[in-house]
């Protein structure tokens, strides 16, 4: 299993809206472990297909930094069918080099999706978890957690990273934080 290039801001495929997936077979079960992989070597506690230049509803998630692995989600087509209270988190993102922001996200979320055993599952989460699923599921959107912050804040950013782009002072590494 080859790691998946992850796409940074302002890549173009950052802003497909993925297709539902209407297959469930070997080659989206082998390309959710890529997508694992990719999720643990990078580090970050989820990734979208979207991040990877794929356009299907494809999500990988593990917010147990104490036990890598044992409780990784893959979701094919998943979708918050119920959400409740509110939150402000600070998020960074494996596609937005050098920014985090505090973004408001629902508290709570119940989230249905489908699994590589073909199961229909139904997951309820809080607080890091509910916020990376949000996340992830903005990026199946073709959606960013920049899109959310005020607009003065996402044109400060731009000039920032044009700016560090342009004095070579980036190594295209998202910041050291907590990145979805
Ligand atoms: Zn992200």
């Amino acid at each position: 299993m080859a790691l998946l290039r992850i796409r940074k801001y302002p890549d173009p495929a950052l802003k497909q809206r993925a297709r539902v997936v209407d297959n469930i077979d070997g080659e989206v079960n082998a390309f959710l472990d890529s997508m694992a992989q990719t999720m643990y070597a990078a580090p970050g506690v989820g990734l979208a297909a979207t991040q990877v230049g794929d356009s299907r509803r494809l999500v990988v998630l593990d917010t147990d930094h104490q036990h890598p692995g044992k409780h990784l989600l893959k979701l094919i087509n998943p979708r918050i069918v119920e959400a409740e209270g509110s939150i402000l988190w600070e998020e960074g993102c494996l596609s937005v080099i050098d920014y985090t922001a505090e973004v408001k996200r629902a508290s709570k979320v119940l989230v249905r999706a489908w699994t590589p055993e073909q199961s229909e599952i139904e997951i309820e989460a809080a607080e890091l978890q509910a916020v990376a699923l949000q996340h992830e599921l903005d990026h199946l959107d073709g959606k960013l957690f920049i899109d959310r912050v005020s607009r003065i804040k996402r044109e400060l950013y731009r000039r920032k990273l044009a700016k560090m782009l342009k004095e070579g002072k980036t190594d295209g590494q998202p910041p050291s934080h907590i990145r979805i």
